[in-house]
C-alpha cells in the first residue's frame, strides 16, 4: 500500500468510522469479482457513506492524497462489469449500503425522490404498500439493481417510461473536485421545481453526468407513472431468422404512431429458451463449437416457439377498452402471413414470456438472470450496438453476429428493444469464464464485433468495462478532446473513476 493511500484511508476511520471502511481480503475479493473476459480487479478498500456530506468529504480527501475513487450505488451491473472498479487498486465508494432511502413519494405530481442504494424491488414494494397507485419502471435484470445507478448507465425497462436517464429530474451531485451541485431547477436554492421541471435557466447540465466519472450522484427525483386500471402484453412468435427484418418493419408504424406505447422486445429463441435449459450439446463439443442448428430447432419445437418472438403491451382504464387494440396489432402483425399470436394468458406457459409480461407491468424478476448459465463457468459480456428502425439493416446485422459468433464457436443470444425510431441489439455473450480457451474466444469474439460493426457504421451504447477503452477510441478527435477538457473541469485531480468510458 502507498503512502498516500495509508493516509487517505487512515483520514476516511476517522471520517466515516471503521465499521464503513473495509479492507477484509474477502471483501475486496467480492467487490473486485465480475462476468467478464478481462478478469477480476480488486479495490484497496471499499467504503460506506451516509450522506452527501459524507461523499464530499471522501472526494476532497481522495484530492488531498491522489487516490482514485469509484462509485457504485448497488453493483449489480451483470455482464457490464458487476460491482469491479475500472482499474484494480480503486477505492470502491458503495453509496448503496446506507443510501439507500426514498426521500419522498409525492403521489400529487407523481414522482420520488431517491437515494442511489434505492433497488427497483425496493421502490415497487414502497408503491405498493402505498396502495399500488404509482407504478415504477425496471430492468429485467436483478431486481435489486439501483433506479439511479442504471440511469447513470442509461439503461432502459419496457413501460412507457422505458428510459431511465430520460425519467431523472433534478440530481444533486458532488464534483470531481469535490463541489456539490443541483441540476435543473435546483440550482436556484429556494426552488419548489427541482424535481417537475426538466429544464431551467441556462444550459442542461445532467446529462453530463452519465456514462461519464465527472461527479457522483448522491440523490435524484425520478418520474414514476400512475399505474393503469388494465394492462395487457400480446406476443407474435415468427418462425425464421430471416423473419428479424419484416418484424422491425411491422413494429415501426406502431410505435411511430405510439398506438404501442411501451418499448418493443423481440428476442430470439435462445434469449427466452437460455431462462430455463443450459446448453444441451456442452459436455459433448466441451463448448468449442456454437450450438448446432438442428439442436436449436429442436429447443423451439419443445418450447413452442420460433425464432423470434415480438412482445409489447399496451395500457388503458379496462380490459375491454384494450381488447380492441390487442385485436389491431394482431391483425397488423398477422397480415404478415409469418405471425403466431400468443395471448397475455398464454405467454404464463412460454418461457422468458412471463418474465417480458412481468417487466411490462413494472414488476421486477429475476427469471432472465438464469441465462447466465447457458453455459457453465459465469462468464457473461454484453455486445449492444444500435440499428435505425430498419428491418433490412437489422437483418445485416443479425448475419454478421451470427457469422462472428459462429467463428469463435459461441451462440447468437440476442434481444433487440424497439422504440420508434431506433432498436439496440443486447447480444449476451454467455461464455465458461473458468476454460482460458473459451474465456479467449469471448474476448475475441467482442473485438471483432465491436470493430466489424463500427466499420459498419453502428455504434454501442453501454460497453463493458473490458472495452471502454476501445469504443472511446471510436469516437472522433474532437469529441474525445471535448470530454477530456469537461473532465479536466470538473474532476481536475483526476480522481472519479479513471477509464471509465474512455476518459482518464
Ligand atoms: C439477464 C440480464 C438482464 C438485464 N436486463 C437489463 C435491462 O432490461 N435493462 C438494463 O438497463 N440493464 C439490464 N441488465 C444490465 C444490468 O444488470 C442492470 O442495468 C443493472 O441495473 C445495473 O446495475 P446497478 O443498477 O446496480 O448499477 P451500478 O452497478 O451501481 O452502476 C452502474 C454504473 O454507473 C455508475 N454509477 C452508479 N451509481 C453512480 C452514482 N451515484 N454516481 C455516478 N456514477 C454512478 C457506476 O460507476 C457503474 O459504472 C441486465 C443484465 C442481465 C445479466
Amino acid at each position: 500500500m502507498t503512502d498516500s493511500l495509508t493516509d487517505f484511508l487512515s483520514a476516511m476511520h476517522d471520517l466515516l468510522g471503521p465499521d464503513w471502511v473495509n479492507t477484509a481480503p474477502d471483501t475486496l475479493y467480492r467487490y473486485g469479482e465480475n462476468t467478464l473476459p478481462g478478469g477480476n480487479r480488486p479495490p484497496a478498500a471499499v467504503l460506506y457513506p451516509s450522506s452527501t456530506a459524507e461523499v464530499q468529504a471522501i472526494v476532497k480527501a481522495a484530492n488531498r492524497h491522489g487516490v482514485a475513487l469509484h462509485p457504485i450505488s448497488s453493483g449489480n451491473n451483470i455482464g457490464l462489469g458487476t460491482r469491479s472498479a475500472m482499474q484494480a487498486g480503486q477505492v470502491v465508494v458503495d453509496l448503496g449500503r446506507r443510501m439507500n432511502r426514498i426521500l419522498e413519494v409525492n403521489d400529487t405530481l407523481c414522482y420520488a425522490e431517491i437515494e442511489p442504494g434505492v433497488s427497483y424491488q425496493a421502490l415497487h414494494d414502497e408503491l405498493v404498500r402505498r396502495g399500488n397507485h404509482l407504478m415504477s419502471d425496471c430492468t429485467s435484470g436483478p431486481p435489486q439493481g439501483s433506479v439511479l445507478g442504471n440511469a447513470m448507465d442509461r439503461g432502459a425497462g419496457y413501460t412507457p417510461s422505458f428510459d431511465h436517464f430520460g425519467a431523472i429530474c433534478g440530481m444533486e451531485i458532488v464534483l470531481g473536485n469535490g463541489e456539490v451541485i443541483r441540476t435543473g431547477d435546483g440550482g436556484m436554492d429556494s426552488s419548489r421545481m427541482w424535481h417537475v421541471s426538466k429544464y431551467s435557466f441556462g444550459p442542461a447540465l445532467d446529462g453530463l453526468f452519465v456514462q461519464s466519472n465527472f461527479g457522483i450522484v448522491t440523490r435524484a427525483g425520478i418520474w414514476l407513472q400512475m399505474r393503469p386500471p388494465a394492462m395487457k402484453t400480446f406476443h407474435f412468435s415468427f418462425p425464421d431468422d430471416a423473419d428479424l427484418g419484416d418484424i422491425l418493419d411491422l413494429v415501426r408504424p406502431l410505435k411511430l404512431t405510439n398506438l404501442v406505447p411501451s418499448l418493443f422486445r423481440v428476442a430470439n429463441d435462445l434469449w427466452l429458451i437460455a431462462e430455463h435449459e443450459t446448453h444441451p450439446e456442452y459436455a459433448r463439443t466441451q463448448g468449442r463449437t456454437a450450438l448446432s442448428d438442428s439442436a436449436r430447432r429442436e429447443l423451439q419445437a419443445r418450447h413452442g416457439l420460433g425464432a423470434w418472438v415480438a412482445s409489447g403491451a399496451v395500457y388503458g382504464a379496462s380490459a375491454q377498452a384494450l381488447d380492441p387494440v390487442v385485436d389491431r396489432i394482431r391483425r397488423h402483425f398477422c397480415k404478415s402471413g409469418r405471425a403466431r399470436y400468443i395471448s397475455d394468458e398464454e405467454a404464463d406457459a412460454l418461457p422468458g414470456l412471463s418474465t417480458a409480461k412481468s417487466v411490462f407491468y413494472g414488476i421486477p424478476s429475476s427469471q432472465e438472470l438464469r441465462q447466465c448459465k447457458w453455459r457453465p463457468g459465469g462468464g457473461l459480456t454484453t455486445f449492444t450496438p444500435g440499428t435505425p428502425l430498419v428491418g433490412e439493416q437489422a437483418l445485416r446485422l443479425q448475419d454478421l453476429a451470427r457469422a462472428i459468433l459462429a467463428r469463435h464457436g459461441l451462440e447468437y443470444i440476442s434481444m433487440w428493444v424497439c422504440a420508434a425510431r431506433f432498436a439496440r441489439g443486447l447480444h449476451q455473450i454467455v461464455f465458461n469464464r473458468e476454460n482460458p480457451e473459451e474465456r479467449q474466444r469471448a474476448d475475441d469474439a467482442y473485438l471483432e464485433l465491436a470493430r466489424s460493426f463500427a466499420e459498419a457504421g453502428y455504434s454501442v451504447g453501454r460497453s463493458p468495462i473490458d472495452y471502454q477503452a476501445l469504443h472511446f477510441g471510436q469516437l472522433s478527435p474532437e469529441v474525445r478532446a471535448l470530454q477530456a477538457g469537461i473532465k479536466d473541469l470538473f474532476d481536475p485531480r483526476h480522481v472519479l473513476s479513471p477509464a471509465r468510458y474512455g476518459l482518464s
